[in-house]
């Protein structure tokens, strides 16, 4: 044991991507005035991993330590001296901490209470446009890092692929072990006397946590953290898409009561593309995941209950309300409704196509997808702009990229700028005329049967992963029986609600955007005949929250 201070002689991080940025004079004058200075000594402890609500800390001299699993491994992550920050996007959404800010070399900092930053931040823009940068940009550092939770398991498994949707899907920083390729994964689990049939497992501090369920996971972590909703909402929405999003921002900045839920994580879709290129005032694009934790902070900043993971599994009519059922058994009341709940893309027709998803034929293409096929040869199935997305994003990771379209032209269903680039010389191979009609391999997907429609040729081409993007498939099992569909099971609203619905419940005529039950809306992907955009899913979500005023002022 020695008794140097942790993180002795270790540099301060660059300020990349302007992660670590420096305070001014203004800016720290600003925060003194707002908190507390106040002397630290060696050793003493900020804040702790698994602590949430935590204060905002800047260092005016000495230094203080980032460490992970302090007492334990002690991992110094980084080191901030003079006129740094503490903290990162966790902290603004309410999250709990996993490091822990140990005092390197004493000085003096300033501490300023969560209530307080928050007062600050909206009298003072320039500090909350510098902080939120930062934690954004230190956040995808981390991830990087896999500074985190541990979790270990078969990446064949389904519980682990399910595990690792929701910690990526939530941006949370994890490290993953596959029990099929790190040695240190086995030794680990060996260490803790756990079999590998009782895995995936996952290491939050020193609790482990065998195959756990989601929520499990989501309350160890302190993610989407809950607590109880009120008897009666004004507006309970369901999915936390960019709809979603937008509903929950404008439901509770003009005062109504509102309360967002969301079966994964709040983003949807959107939270999933590496950049968003068509939304409008990001020229350069702006990465899904960035635009989901902004948009979440900036609801429950104007007063919106963000809570995951909350799967809506039924809705009732109940004394002039609504109830929805969850699956976890809770229910929340709410006088209007808003679904937003998206869609999902659609499966292909081929045999055996179960045995493949999740280990080799998939519905999303982030990192997590693209680290699994690194080095392999892939193939993406569909003409739109999602495909298109994908082909880009995976021929920087595959060894080999195509993509297989039914007919002969990219341009009837992808925006320019994607053909552009996707017909660059040795990007991607586009295969046209080609039906995908089987998979092959024994564990896991090793080749495609591709089918030409003209001459029923077939032919077979190696194919490590498969991602497929064929259309969309509403999120609206929940509802069945409830609200008027189409023949897609997309929600009918407004005008396209049919008479014989309308009677079925003995309503009048729905407004823009409701559906066959008064009070109960739906926007963005789920509802029939939508854009399938980020923009009108937001601008479908700020819309309705006017109408539930109109429809909450007739009761
Ligand atoms: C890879 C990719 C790239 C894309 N790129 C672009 C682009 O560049 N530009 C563009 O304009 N559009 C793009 N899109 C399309 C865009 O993301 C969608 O149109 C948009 O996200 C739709 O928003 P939404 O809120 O309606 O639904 P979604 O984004 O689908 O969100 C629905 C949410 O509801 C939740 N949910 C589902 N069922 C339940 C339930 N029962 N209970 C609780 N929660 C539930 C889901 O977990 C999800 O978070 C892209 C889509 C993908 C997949």
């Amino acid at each position: 044991m020695t008794d140097e201070p942790l993180g002795a002689g270790m540099e301060e991080p660059a300020n990349r991507n302007g992660a670590f940025p420096r305070l001014d004079d203004d800016q720290l004058a600003r925060l003194r005035a707002a908190g507390r200075v106040r002397a630290v000594e060696p050793g003493e402890v900020l804040f702790r991993e698994g602590e949430a609500g935590y204060d905002f800390f800047a260092v005016e001299s000495g230094a203080i330590a980032i460490v992970q699993g302090y007492g334990r491994e002690n991992h110094v992550v980084a080191v901030h001296g003079p006129h740094r920050f503490l903290g990162e996007i966790g902290l603004l959404k309410g999250e709990a901490a996993y490091v822990t800010a140990v005092v390197r070399d004493a000085g003096e900092i300033v501490q300023v209470a969560p209530g307080r930053m928050k007062e600050l931040f909206i009298a003072y823009e320039a500090l909350s446009n510098l902080v939120l940068q930062a934690y954004l940009a230190r956040r995808s550092i981390l991830i990087e890092l896999e500074v985190g939770e541990k979790l270990i398991g078969s990446r064949y498994s389904r519980d682990a692929r399910r595990l690792r949707q929701f910690l990526d899907r939530n941006r949370r920083p994890y490290h993953w072990m596959d029990l099929e390729e790190d040695e240190d994964a086995e030794a680990l689990l060996r260490a803790l006397a756990i079999e590998p049939a009782d895995t995936p497992v996952v290491i939050v501090r020193d609790q482990v946590l065998r195959n756990p369920s989601t929520a499990e996971v989501a309350s160890a972590l302190g993610v989407g953290a809950r607590g109880a909703p009120p008897a009666m909402c004004d507006l309970v929405i369901v999915g936390g898409g960019p709809a979603g999003l937008a509903a929950a921002l404008y439901g509770a900045s003009e005062g109504l009561d509102t309360q967002a839920i969301d079966a994964v994580a709040f983003g949807g879709q959107a939270g999933t593309s590496m950049s968003i290129q068509n939304y409008l005032g990001f020229p350069t694009g702006i990465p899904g995941s960035e635009l989901a934790d902004r948009a979440a902070i900036q609801a429950r900043r104007l007063g919106a209950r963000l809570v995951v993971p909350a799967e809506a599994v039924g809705l009732a009519r109940d004394d002039g309300h609504y109830a929805i059922q969850l699956a976890g058994g809770e229910v929340v009341n709410g006088r209007t409704v808003i679904v937003a709940t998206g869609a999902q893309y659609r499966k292909l027709d081929v045999p055996e196509l179960e045995r493949y998803e999740g280990v080799g034929v998939y519905y999303a293409a982030t990192q997590a997808e693209a680290q699994m096929c690194a080095g392999d040869p892939v193939m993406i199935v569909g003409g739109g702009n999602s495909a298109g997305q994908a082909a880009m994003f995976l021929s920087q990771h595959a060894v080999s990229c195509r993509l297989a379209i039914r007919g002969d032209d990219l341009g009837r269903s992808m925006s320019r700028y994607l053909i552009d680039e996707i017909e660059r010389p040795q990007q991607i191979e586009v295969l046209t005329y080609a039906e995908v009609v089987g998979l092959k391999g024994d564990d896991t997907l090793e080749a495609a049967v591709i089918r030409d429609p003209r001459s029923g040729e077939c032919r077979e081409l190696e194919a490590r992963a498969m991602f497929v993007f064929i259309g969309a498939s509403p999120h609206t099992d929940w509802l069945r029986g409830q609200v008027a569909m189409d023949d897609h099971c997309f929600l009918r609203t407004g005008r396209d609600v049919p008479d014989e619905d309308l009677a079925a419940y003995g309503l009048e005529r729905p407004l823009f955007l409701e559906t066959s039950r008064p009070g109960v809306f739906a926007v963005g992907d789920v509802h029939s005949g939508s854009v399938k955009r980020v923009a009108s899913a937001v601008g479908e979500g700020s819309m309705a929250v006017r109408l539930v005023h109109e429809r909450l002022a007739v009761r």
